[in-house]
């Protein structure tokens, strides 16, 4: 993309460190000795939900050739596919991804260690490749359980409280953590916006087929059921099923399903709130510990994306005239102060 020729920098061939070392050693005279291993170098982009990091993933992806796993924790599963968010086919740029909707929902919840295990797989693999393995997802105990040394899963390190447990620093990669951060408020009126894309995108209707009026409720849902959207709207769904004759001349019930309706979605903002929350307080926890967190600051960038979003409205601009997604000032203020930080921290990471 020419946006990249905006780099100050010289993006010279990074791949060489990746490559992992020779595993035979200089003859030594202590047999005994076993040649050391360098451990493998992996990238870790981390952040709260909605703050771009998919898109600085293919961004990654097309500078240092990589590829890509997700660390979402719903995004792991098959369906939901606009609920969740997954970043679109067409927007992949055929950067190959793993664990992205690789998992069937029916075969029971997906947890940390068996993210452990198919992501280690999954890093071996593209590091033989001679590729770099791009982890990309806000799911922390997901990130936490696949680079830790040493992995309980009998504990919850991020519960919090008198037998709270402190978080390991001992790695089992070489591990570069950027976390993509975007102020508080700011991000909370971009996902609200996000909110209402995604309903025009067919969430509704993709929640509409997902319910299921004879299921049996269980006091704790498990899986692609927790994902956002699904209890709210299985609320709705429960008094207004999608098959539901509709009473168009009905005044009061129009009404009252359209309060409902509007219910639902203020229910989904806010669970999002709520989730970008504890997605930050798990990244400070990461960091207290003394997890070296580069952070990149995308506030700016996405003060434009609102910016311009609220003129094209009121301008009433057709969909057909506005500019393209990845044009315009934002993209500008993202090169400068998201891409071009990351991918010198990248560069240095490799060359190391
Ligand atoms: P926790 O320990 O709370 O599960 P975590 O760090 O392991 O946190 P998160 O990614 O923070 O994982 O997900 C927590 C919850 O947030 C999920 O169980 C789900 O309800 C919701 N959630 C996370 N990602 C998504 C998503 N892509 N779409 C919809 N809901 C999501």
């Amino acid at each position: 993309p020419t946006k990249l020729l905006s780099l100050s920098f010289k993006t010279g061939p990074p791949f060489k460190s990746l490559r992992r070392p020779s595993r035979l050693a200089p003859p030594r005279m202590d047999s005994s000795i076993s040649p050391v291993r360098r451990k493998d170098k992996i990238l870790v982009l981390m952040g709260a939900t909605g703050t771009g990091k998919s898109s600085l993933s293919i961004d990654l992806a097309t500078l240092f050739p990589s590829e890509i796993i997700n660390s979402d924790k719903m995004q792991v599963y098959n369906g939901l596919d606009i609920t969740t968010n997954k970043i679109s086919i067409p927007d992949r740029c055929n950067v190959p991804h793993h664990l992205l909707g690789e998992i069937d929902p029916e075969e029971g919840e997906f947890i940390p260690s068996n993210f452990r295990s198919l992501a280690g797989f999954y890093i071996s693999g593209i590091v033989s490749r001679g590729k770099l393995p791009l982890i990309v997802g806000g799911s922390n105990s997901f990130i936490h359980a696949l680079v830790v040394d040493q992995f309980n899963a009998d504990e919850d390190v991020f519960s919090t409280g008198w037998n709270s447990k402190s978080i390991s620093t001992e790695f089992r990669y070489n591990c570069c953590f950027i976390w993509v951060d975007v102020s508080f408020p700011v991000l909370c009126d971009y996902l609200a916006k996000r909110v209402d894309e995604m309903l025009d995108l067919g969430m509704f209707e993709e929640l509409a087929e997902f319910y299921n009026p004879g299921r049996v409720k269980t006091p704790t849902e498990t899986g692609l059921r927790k994902a956002i959207g699904v209890p709210e709207f299985d609320r709705y769904f429960s008094k207004y099923p999608p098959m539901m004759e509709q009473r168009d001349d009905d005044w009061e019930w129009c009404r009252m399903r359209r309060e409902a309706y509007e219910e639902t979605v203020r229910a989904i903002k806010e669970n999002t709130y709520q989730l970008v929350k504890r997605q930050l307080r798990k990244i400070e926890r990461l960091r207290v510990a003394g997890w070296d967190l580069q952070r990149v600051d995308a506030t700016e960038a996405f003060r434009e994306v609102l910016f311009t979003s609220s003129m094209n409205k009121k301008q009433k601009m057709r969909p057909e005239n506005q500019k393209n997604k990845k044009s315009g000032r934002w993209i500008e203020i993202w090169d400068k102060d998201v891409l071009q930080p990351t991918v010198k921290i990248v560069k240095h990471f490799l060359e190391e």
